[in-house]
């Protein structure tokens, strides 16, 4: 028979790793549900609305007004993470959990990071940088196609 130290050395160590085993299959599912996000928000292969990037690591879900703050706060998020005011126990940024348990809410569309801090900044340079150019157009080439930043949601 163990000694009670042995035991609780077992008991300890089996703690360690079934934690680690936890919040490893949370961040897999966080993934999934932030690739969600995503999508819901852009298109199958997502892409940045206003650049066209499609490398997932730097896409980010953008608030179209930015009222990010605001809303963040409203929902619990603090210095960008997220602190749910319900017991419900996701850790990390949870922003996507929250879209998609609010039944993904209008008012939102894919940036990348570039795009997305640009934004909040006085204006991505890709936004104002086509303006200066249909600008210097000819009257007569006028017709060419504003790129809106806000793209199309569903
Ligand atoms: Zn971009
Ligand atoms: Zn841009």
């Amino acid at each position: 028979m163990k000694s009670r130290e042995e035991r609780n050395a077992y008991m300890r160590e089996w703690r360690v790793q079934n934690r680690e085993k936890f919040h490893t299959s949370q961040k897999r599912c966080y993934q999934r549900i932030r690739l969600e996000a995503l999508q819901h928000y852009s298109a199958e292969t997502p892409f940045c609305a206003c650049c066209g990037e499609t490398e997932l690591v730097f896409l980010t879900i953008d608030h179209i007004n930015n009222d990010g703050a605001d809303h963040r706060r409203a929902i619990g998020m603090r210095q960008g993470r997220y602190e749910p005011k319900e017991s419900a126990n996701i850790g990390g940024n949870g922003f996507a959990y929250w879209l998609k348990k609010n039944d993904w809410p209008t008012g939102f569309q894919i940036l990348c990071f570039n795009c997305n801090w640009a934004k909040s900044h006085g204006g991505c340079p890709h936004n104002t940088l086509m303006q200066r150019l249909i600008q210097q157009l000819p009257k007569e080439q006028s017709h060419v196609p504003q790129v809106p930043l806000q793209g199309p949601l569903h």
